[in-house]
């Protein structure tokens, strides 16, 4: 049998309420920010990831899906994230002419070659949001506050905001000394990957998994006292925003974005319920980017929320928002059966929802599954019934029935919605 690849799962109808629920909650708060929704490409000339994200990170040397076109002239690479496309796109779309700030999210698969294990696969998903042409520090706050607004109205409660401040790319020039300096005679004590940034992207190092490394890290000199008095007053802005919105965070220094494009504010949101793989969401400042990928210079700043994280702990806090029938319909017999696919149809379009059983088994057998299905009634078509043109409605909870013709059914459609949204237990 032909598997799914390693990396890779179905996600099935059992788990989909809990994705549907993030996407609604997504779409319904940047909705009301007025942030619009952006469909990229999920493959990219390779080259826009490998100046849109930058050689020296794992991402890029590491972890992509590269293959070449079919023609064989053209390297191709799977998103492996959602900015860069979002940016090629804003300067292709000429977006920026419109003026003002675009603010823009999206949400899809991404693609990394990574060693898969739980919240961490070769497919994932991410819903991502990116301010553009806004330079003021109530752009990193607005963002933060969004980012949190999402977690918190999916009912997560743990969950930790660290920030810092990578300042702008003179302030890390004179930082990338102070730091190389203080590491290089610690060098022999490095995990091998850091030994190899020491010179290629030494602030990275900060960011290594690596326990040694860290605690190496951990005594490093800090970035903040490298910083100009410019970005210090915009970091002092977005922290005094954050808390003026109530919103909770932790400055940690070996918070770092390792190139030049990222400026400022670098962030992350983690939940204490993930164990290993604790963040759920990433983001900062990129006011590089959008020039370094041929556009005209432009501030911006954004983040993603990985949602496989997210459903994990969705998983572990709330019950699985399935979708279930309100009336549940079971029909035996010729006529009954043509009729019960009509009835359906027409209740379904009083915006009930019907699930009709199509499995023509005995009465018996379908009432087994209507009461399983979740609906809070079943609909009963026999030969009798249909002779009639009448159904046979069954309150599920009480037993209660009654005949009714099938034409008041369908005039009463509306009292049965303010009924079932009782026996439902929500409004
Ligand atoms: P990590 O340090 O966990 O590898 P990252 O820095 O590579 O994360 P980002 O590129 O900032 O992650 O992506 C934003 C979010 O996307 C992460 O916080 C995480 O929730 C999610 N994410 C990243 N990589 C994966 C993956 N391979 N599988 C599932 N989710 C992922
Ligand atoms: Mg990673």
């Amino acid at each position: 049998m032909i598997q799914a690849l390693r990396g890779t799962r179905d996600i099935l109808p059992e788990e989909i309420g809990y994705w549907q629920l993030i996407e609604d909650t997504v779409r319904e708060i940047l909705g009301r920010a007025v942030y619009q929704e952006i469909r990229a490409p999920i493959f990219e000339q390779t080259a826009l990831f490998e100046r849109g994200i930058g050689e020296a990170t794992d991402v890029v040397g590491k972890e992509m899906y590269t293959f070449n076109s079919k023609g064989g002239n053209k390297s191709i690479t799977l998103r492996p994230e959602g900015t860069a496309g979002v940016v090629r796109a804003y300067i292709e779309n000429k977006l920026h002419a419109q003026g003002g700030v675009q603010r823009l999210w999206y949400t899809g698969p991404m693609f990394r070659y990574e060693r898969p294990q739980a919240g961490r696969q070769r497919q994932f998903h991410q819903v991502g949001l990116e301010l553009l042409g806004c330079a003021a520090p109530r752009g990193d706050a607005e963002v933060i506050a969004l980012a949190i607004d999402i977690l918190q109205a999916l009912g997560l409660k743990d969950l930790k905001l660290d920030i810092n401040s990578v300042g702008n790319q003179e302030d890390r020039t004179k930082y990338r000394q102070v730091l190389v300096d203080y590491l290089e005679p610690y060098k022999n004590d490095l995990d091998e990957d850091s030994k190899d940034r020491l010179t290629r992207s030494p602030l990275r190092i900060l960011d290594s998994k690596d326990t040694k490394t860290q605690e190496i890290a951990q005594n490093a000199p800090k970035i903040i006292d490298s910083l100009s008095p410019e970005s210090k007053k915009h970091f002092d802005i977005v922290l005094q925003l954050l808390t003026d919105l109530n919103i909770e965070y932790q400055i940690n220094h070996c918070l770092v974005r390792g190139l030049d494009y990222y400026t400022h504010t670098a962030f992350e949101i983690k939940s204490n319920d993930l164990g290993a793989q604790a963040t759920v969401c990433g983001g900062g400042r990129y006011d590089g980017l959008v020039k370094e990928l041929g556009g005209p210079e432009t501030q911006a700043v954004g983040w993603a929320i990985g949602m496989e994280r997210l459903v994990i702990l969705l998983q572990k806090l709330s019950s699985n928002p399935i979708n279930t029938p309100d009336l549940y319909l079971v029909s035996r017999g010729e006529a009954a059966e043509a009729q019960s696919l009509l009835l359906a149809q027409q209740l379904r379009q009083t915006g009930l929802a019907v699930e009709l059983d199509l499995s023509g088994s005995a009465f018996g057998k379908q009432f087994k599954r209507g009461n399983r299905s979740g609906a809070v009634a079943c609909l009963v078509l026999g030969d009798a019934e249909a002779e009639n043109n009448t159904v046979n409605l069954k309150w599920l909870a009480s037993g209660e029935q009654q005949a009714i013709a099938q034409k008041d059914l369908l005039a009463m459609t509306e009292e049965l919605k303010t009924k079932i949204i009782k026996l439902k237990g929500f409004d």
